[in-house]
């Protein structure tokens, strides 16, 4: 962004970053200011120690240099922003990641007209059609009762799915202990520091195999097959993930009991989105563009792909 001398989720180490979230692809350290929502800021603090950061609530204009900048929720994950880019009367909004369905951890997506939509496309794919949530969370529900002795262990990333997890959880009145791997301790505290009760959590390392009985544990995607869940009861191995959706994903990791969560939005809300965003061009980044470019032209909006490098999706 020129006229700001500013950079949007920058992947190199810039003097001023916007930061849209703080899954890594998007937030990184290293950076000289990084403007970002409070609680953006809390999680880049966490991950990444003390950031020389400038506050940006949601809703508040911001001017640097001849911009203004607004941060407006984004419905991804705690903090998360689109940011609104205002100059000499040309409006972009950069969405970073974003979702339309409900979410018990943050606020929803605001839908803000603007000029140019730059959006992301991780299930850029008509495939992709995220199922209800609270179904799936039913399912893990009736899974667990179906099976006594054994406990289901969700893998769920650190930041945003595990706490959305277990807030959905709590939501269908599940209200036992829910046992967390170390790796969750930090964020799942902060998210509680935030303002997300997430109800009693317990450290999953050194309790004995029989309290685990019955019981669920989340952990991050990576220990689901690892040394530490060997010790777990009899484990149902579940993950929770939008790319679920495919089989061969759910097999290669060895998941008995896939739940279609994403924090990214599907075909129907990418589409939904562009339609009542309504801009004058759409710049599609980081997942499957063709489609979602091939659909902007067939409904007469005009569409381009960025190809952003360093975004990985390794958020869902
Ligand atoms: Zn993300
Ligand atoms: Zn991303």
């Amino acid at each position: 962004m020129k006229p700001a001398d500013a950079w949007v989720d920058p992947s190199r180490p810039k003097d001023r970053a916007l930061v849209t979230h703080g899954h890594a692809d998007h937030a990184r350290g290293g950076h000289g200011e990084v403007w970002a929502t409070p609680e953006t800021l809390a999680i880049m603090d966490a991950r990444y120690g003390e950031q020389r950061g400038v506050e940006v609530r949601y809703g508040e204009t911001v001017r640097i240099g001849e911009v203004d900048v607004s941060f407006i929720p984004a419905g991804h994950v705690l903090g998360s922003a689109q940011i609104l880019i205002e100059h000499k009367r040309e409006r972009v909004v950069v969405s970073g990641d974003y979702k339309r369905r409900e979410d018990p951890t943050c606020p929803p997506f605001v839908v803000t007209p603007c000029d140019i939509f730059i959006s992301e496309a991780t299930f850029g794919l008509p495939v992709f059609r995220h199922p209800d949530t609270g179904s799936e969370i039913d399912r893990l529900l009736h899974r667990l009762r179906a099976e006594p002795g054994r406990c289901v262990l969700v893998g769920a990333y650190a930041l945003g799915k595990a706490q959305r997890v277990i807030m959905e959880l709590r939501r269908r009145a599940y209200d036992e202990p829910i046992y967390i791997h170390g790796a969750l301790e930090r964020l799942c505290r902060l998210y509680e520091e935030l303002g997300v009760p997430l109800g009693e959590l317990r450290l999953a390392t050194g309790v004995p195999k029989a309290e685990l009985a019955d019981k669920i544990i989340i952990c991050p995607p990576g220990a689901l097959n690892d040394r530490w869940s060997r010790r777990l009861p009899d484990p149902i191995t579940a993950m929770a993930s939008g790319w679920m959706r495919i089989r061969q994903r759910a097999r290669q990791r060895n998941v008995e009991l896939p739940l279609i969560i994403s924090d990214h939005a599907d075909w129907d809300e990418l589409t939904r989105t562009i339609r009542e965003v309504a801009p004058k061009e759409v710049w599609i980044t980081h997942g499957r563009e063709d489609a979602l470019v091939h659909w902007c032209q067939l409904h007469q909006i005009k569409a381009r792909e960025l190809n952003l490098v360093g975004y990985e999706d390794e958020d869902d």
